[in-house]
């Protein structure tokens, strides 16, 4: 989708701190960053929002969790641990309309999140 913000990142048209990537998965640091570490992880297909996935889609959420497994423990989050975070609409605080897992890390975490 060419007015999609993540779209365009993955096309490379939009410049982007990127720490992963492959054929599928693409993942940058997140512009307003929450934590020490936050990483953003999209899929390079667009798909709005969780609530528009498909069961066919089953693998390529299977590979954004891989591939935030694999971030993490890039930027040494994994053992003190990390929180990993999907927004959905407005309720969920959802603002970039291209399903994306956030990796938050590098300090502790509170919960309930606001
Ligand atoms: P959400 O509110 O869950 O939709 O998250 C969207 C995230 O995208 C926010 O944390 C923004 O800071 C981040 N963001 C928006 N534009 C960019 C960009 N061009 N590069 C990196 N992160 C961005």
């Amino acid at each position: 989708m060419t007015d999609c913000i993540f779209c365009r990142i993955a096309a490379g048209e939009i410049p982007a701190n990127i720490v992963y990537q492959d054929e599928d998965v693409l993942a940058f640091r997140d512009l307003n960053p929450q934590a020490p570490v936050h990483v953003l992880i999209i899929p390079r297909r667009h798909i709005a929002t969780l609530n528009d996935v498909a069961p066919e889609d089953v693998q390529l959420l299977g590979r954004l969790l891989l591939a935030a497994k694999m971030v993490a423990e890039q930027e040494g989050l994994a053992e003190a641990g990390y929180r990993t975070v999907i927004n959905c609409n407005a309720d969920g605080g959802q603002t970039v309309f291209h399903v994306h897992v956030h990796l938050l890390g590098g300090r502790s975490m509170n919960w309930p999140p606001g």
